[in-house]
Formats: structure tokens, C-alpha cells, sequence
């Protein structure tokens, strides 16, 4: 199958440097930044730079390069925010949505990083 990247989403717009961001973390290849509407105290985005639409996309498709680069930037994130649970943090949460039933609303690939809180049960009820 071929994935489809919608080069006006939100996120692809915020790399181009058209829409401003509250950027965390920038490296080569990804771009960590605050999300827009919190969830929780600690709530970053990090997105690989390249068009990938969802995480399966970029696990099947990406470079080494790129993968190694954003797995590093989520966790100088997460170093970043004092919450990894093995330096005396409190701990976190990875969340990334994809597709229909993930109910992604932006179609570029991102991670959640969730913290600052305790989060409760992984999933509601549907
Ligand atoms: P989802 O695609 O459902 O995993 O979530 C998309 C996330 O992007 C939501 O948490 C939004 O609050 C966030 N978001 C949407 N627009 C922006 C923006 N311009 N800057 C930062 N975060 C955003």
C-alpha cells in the first residue's frame, strides 16, 4: 500500500514556518513542541521532519537516520521535562494516534508525551 501526506496539515504547516510553535527541541530530522491545548502539566509533540502520515508509515519507511533521531528526541524530551521514572521523575506517557479508530486528528505523524500527573486507566470506555 502507499501512503497519502496531506502537505497542508497543521503540522507540516508549523515546519515550514508558517503558523509559530512553542518549540522544546529541534534537531535534524524532528521537532518537538508544546501542544496547543494540554491535557496534562507536561504535554510536547514530537514530529519527525519528513512527510510520514502515522507511525506505521515511518516505522516501514523511514531512514535509519530519522528513526534513530526522533526515538533520541523523545527521550532528551522526556530527560527535558524531569520525568523519566529511573532519575527520579514521576514517570509519563507515549501516546501516538493513527488513523480512524486511533482518532488522529492531524494527519503527521506525532507522539504525545503525556505527564506532570497521574494519568489514569490507558483507555476510557468507547
Ligand atoms: P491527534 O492527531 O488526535 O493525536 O492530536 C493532535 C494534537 O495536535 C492535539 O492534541 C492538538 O491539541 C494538537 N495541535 C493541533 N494544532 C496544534 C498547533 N498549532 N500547535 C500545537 N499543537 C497543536
Amino acid at each position: 500500500m502507499s501512503y497519502v501526506y496531506d502537505d497542508q496539515n497543521i503540522f507540516a504547516r508549523i515546519l515550514r514556518g508558517e503558523i509559530p510553535n512553542k518549540t522544546v527541541l529541534e534537531t535534524g530530522h524532528s521537532l518537538a513542541f508544546e501542544d496547543i491545548a494540554p491535557q496534562a502539566p507536561h504535554h510536547v509533540l514530537v514530529i519527525p521532519k519528513g512527510r510520514y502520515v502515522n507511525y506505521d508509515h515511518f516505522a516501514l519507511e523511514a531512514t535509519e537516520a530519522e528513526i534513530v533521531d526522533f526515538t533520541r528526541t523523545i527521550g532528551a524530551v522526556c530527560k527535558m521535562l524531569g520525568v523519566q521514572p529511573s532519575r527520579d521523575g514521576q514517570g509519563y506517557r507515549l501516546i501516538s494516534n493513527c488513523g480512524a479508530h486511533g482518532v488522529q486528528e492531524v494527519p503527521h505523524l506525532h507522539v504525545h508525551i503525556l505527564g506532570g500527573r497521574v494519568l489514569g486507566r490507558m483507555l476510557q470506555p468507547a
